[in-house]
């Protein structure tokens, strides 16, 4: 059966997921594709979700003008969708005369591009904002700001369906054809197929290969891994600021920096280096050995046991390693192939600048189809959005009494309830990966990295929700969590 859309968006990350809720506002009808058993599982929930001042990237260019805007739009956003933005504000620090340059060069620039507050301040002044690190001086940004990059991305997402965007994930797409009424034909790679008037080729580090598919061999897409190390919440308040080397000329990155999470850990990382496959996330001994050696610089107190696991996110470049440094984002609604909105390129800042991308686009999709306001679009997360761990004592004992499931602890390092991990499983994209259930209610992503919840999520999905072996996967269609190894001659 072929189902017909007016809009249909190739890729479920931070971008489509906007895209998809801004357009949702509107009486159209919209789908999203993904090639993953649930959204964000490309780069969105990958990075140091950091939403970026606007500082490092050349005025007037989309960079510019998207992360400032995005970063104004992100305060909004968060309300409605109910989600932890915590403005910490962002040292950029200088080591040596050359980098004072860089400092003064960014605070211009992020002067012109509209960031508000910039200061450059001097030691004793970052002694006090962030005692334990050094450096000769420093730009502050106030504006910066962290946020939990998968709860934006599935809240998103989740929000969009809550306003009638059908989600069809696991579906990848392999080709598309123009129909004899000027319209797309979209098929995947298991044979689902769509018709729809507009194609948004949001597919992140595969937007280029989805061009393909259309005609358009103009564009590569250079694979940039950067990888990172989880600190253990023993360090939980050590860094109250977001810390940045000042970056280097042409660097393919900002450099390795320090970040706490809305979660209470603190990220080091990322490395940049370019890959020749998009789907490698190795973490390999060589990077962690230089990403401890900058954690100690970051954290001189820093405890061998406070090391807890480590994950790398893929940049989707537009420059080749030998040229070095970044292009600018390319969003484009393309003349010479009509009905296709193509964005390419769209590495850092494309999580601080989702919201403006998805304003941005909306203005070309209304230069294909008439955008009428649909009156019962509901800009609010439904459903509970708590943190049962951060709640006061009587509110908890409260829930307890109502719900017992409140009073079972399913992850003992995050503190996580059976209620809050029935919800994440239940949730209205119908993803049931451990991945998704790790992303939605932070179970596994303590010190024991799921070595006590995961055989208790096992349990409750058996239970509950009637799981056979072969329906627990880790994250994709070839992670199964269980293997049978029952030979002929065992075989009854
Ligand atoms: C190491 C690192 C650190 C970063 N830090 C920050 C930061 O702190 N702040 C910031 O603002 N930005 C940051 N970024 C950039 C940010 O993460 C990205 O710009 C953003 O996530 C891009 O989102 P996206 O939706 O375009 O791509 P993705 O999240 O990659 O989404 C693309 C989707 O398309 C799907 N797809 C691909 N091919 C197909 C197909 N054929 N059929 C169907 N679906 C398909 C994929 O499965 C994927 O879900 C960082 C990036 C990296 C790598």
């Amino acid at each position: 059966m072929t189902t017909r859309y007016d809009v249909l968006i190739i890729g479920g990350g931070v971008v489509g997921s906007a895209i998809a809720r801004e357009l949702s506002r509107f009486q159209l009808k919209i789908g999203v594709v993904d090639k993953e058993l649930d959204v964000g599982f490309g780069t969105s929930c990958r990075n140091s979700g950091v939403i970026h001042s606007g500082i490092h990237y050349i005025p007037g260019s989309l960079r510019a003008i998207l992360s400032v805007r995005g970063n104004i739009l992100m305060d909004g956003v968060c309300q409605d969708l109910k989600i932890k933005l915590q403005r910490i504000g962002k040292l950029t620090l200088a080591v040596d005369d050359e980098d004072k340059v860089m400092l003064a060069l960014l605070k211009h620039q992020g002067e012109i591009n509209g960031v508000p507050g910039l200061e450059l301040i001097d030691r004793a002044k970052i002694k006090q904002l962030q005692p334990g690190i050094h450096g000769l001086s420093a730009l502050h940004s106030p504006s910066s700001a962290i946020i939990s990059p998968y709860s934006l991305t599935i809240r998103l997402c989740e929000n969009a369906v809550h306003n009638g965007v059908n989600i069809h994930l696991g579906q990848k797409v392999t080709t598309i054809t123009p129909t004899a009424d000027q319209l797309w034909q979209v098929e995947t790679s298991s044979g689902k197929k769509y018709v729809t008037k507009l194609i948004i080729n949001s597919a992140g580090l595969y937007s280029a290969e989805i061009c393909r598919l259309v005609g358009i061999n103009e564009y590569t897409v250079y694979p940039c891994r950067g990888e990172y190390y989880v600190l253990d919440k023993r360090l939980h308040g050590i860094l109250g600021k977001l810390v940045y080397p000042a970056p280097k000329k042409n660097a393919p990155g900002l450099g390795i920096h320090a970040t706490p999470t809305v979660n209470g850990k603190i990220l080091i990382g990322p490395s940049a280096e370019y890959l020749h496959a998009p789907d490698d996330y190795a973490s390999t001994s060589e990077m962690i050995k230089i990403l401890r050696s900058k954690a100690q610089l970051f954290i001189p107190d820093i405890d061998e046991t406070d090391y807890i696991r480590n994950f790398s996110g893929i940049r989707p470049k537009l420059v080749p390693s030998e040229i070095g440094g970044n292009k600018d984002f390319i969003i484009e609604d393309r003349k010479d192939v009509k009905g296709f909105i193509n964005l390419i390129g769209i590495e850092s800042p494309g999580l601080t600048s989702a919201p403006a991308i998805a304003e941005m686009v909306k203005e070309m999709v209304e230069n294909h189809l008439t955008l009428i306001p649909d009156p019962t679009f509901d800009p609010v997360t439904i459903g509970s959005t708590l943190f049962f761990s951060e709640l006061p004592a009587e509110e908890k004992a409260d829930l307890i009494s109502k719900n017992p499931n409140y009073g079972e602890i399913i992850c003992r390092c995050e503190k996580i309830t059976k209620q809050e991990i029935l919800e994440a499983i239940n949730n209205p994209l119908g993803a049931r990966t451990l991945s998704s259930i790790k992303y939605r209610a932070r179970a596994t992503m303590g010190r024991c990295q799921g070595g006590f919840c995961i055989p208790r999520i096992v349990k409750i999905l058996r239970d509950e929700f009637d799981f056979r072996p072969e329906d627990y996967l880790l994250h994709s269609k070839n992670s199964s969590l269980f293997k049978s190894y029952a030979t002929e001659s065992t075989k009854v």
